[in-house]
């Protein structure tokens, strides 16, 4: 059975003193109605600590936004797989849009820092997604055919390279646009998704949990969440406000 999860990426927000209210508010959240799906959190690199203190014994993982390719050595500024193990991560996004478009992740970074996640027993969740220019050019499954197969290309032969990660589909014009594909739209991507997994021989494509993100807010999330293929959702903006955060959590029922 896939899992089902909401995921929230803080990006570059948040002071220790918000930080703190958010976590107090996840941590009520969850114990007055703990949701069916798993919840992780991606907070900003310098609060990892505070936010594993903050959700101690509470049923929400923790996650990075990035990591390096590199085990360690001289690559000043980047954080390595076993620092965030050692914060506590259990998850890293890899090829988040802002991290290819912004700062100009390639293909091959993306697919070495997968590489290095998965090898290293963190669990990846891989940003996927088309520009509105590629949409608008009918090439959305070319493009995550690529953003897919150049993975599996790094782990020849391997028919399991996404087990026991997550892949996210983000379409790039429906993050923090506001405007999020339809159900319809997303339930597309998310069936391609898996068929394309299954045609580059990955024999546990029906088991890889899918999630959508773009501009999912409590008042969407139920509708995108009926789809047979979107497991769950990497929530940006209305993962910083707890409630709201909380209240598409519940929306994502386990079956
Ligand atoms: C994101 O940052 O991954 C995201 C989906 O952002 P938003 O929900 O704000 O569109």
């Amino acid at each position: 059975m896939r899992k089902k999860i909401v995921a929230g990426n803080w990006k570059m927000h948040g002071s220790p003193e918000s930080v703190t209210s958010l976590c107090e508010g996840l941590v009520n959240g969850v114990n007055a109605s703990a949701p069916e799906c798993a919840l992780i959190v991606f907070p900003p690199f310098v609060y990892l600590s505070q936010v594993q203190a903050a959700l101690a014994g509470a049923q929400v993982h923790l996650g990075a936004q990035n990591v390096s390719q590199f085990d360690e050595g001289a690559y000043t500024g980047e954080i390595s797989i076993n620092m965030l193990k050692a914060s506590g991560c259990e998850y890293v996004l890899i090829g988040h849009s802002e991290r290819r478009h912004v700062f100009g992740e390639t293909l091959e970074t993306v697919v070495a820092k997968f590489k290095q996640a998965k090898q290293m027993g963190l669990t990846p969740i891989l940003c996927v997604g088309e520009t509105l220019e590629e949409r608008e050019a009918d090439k959305t499954s070319t493009v995550l055919a690529a953003q897919l197969q150049s993975v599996c290309e790094a782990l020849p032969g391997d028919t399991t390279v996404f087990d026991g990660a997550v892949i996210a589909y983000e379409p790039v014009w429906a993050i923090g646009t506001g405007k999020s594909a339809t159900p319809e739209q997303a339930q597309a991507v998310h069936a391609q998704i898996r068929q394309f997994l299954t045609e580059i021989g990955q024999i546990n494509a029906n088991s890889v949990s899918v999630l959508y993100g773009g501009s999912v807010k409590s008042d969407n999330a139920a509708q995108l969440f009926e789809q047979p293929d979107i497991d769950g959702a990497l929530v940006g903006g209305a993962s910083l406000d707890a409630d709201q955060f909380m209240r598409i959590a519940s929306c994502n029922k386990s079956s």
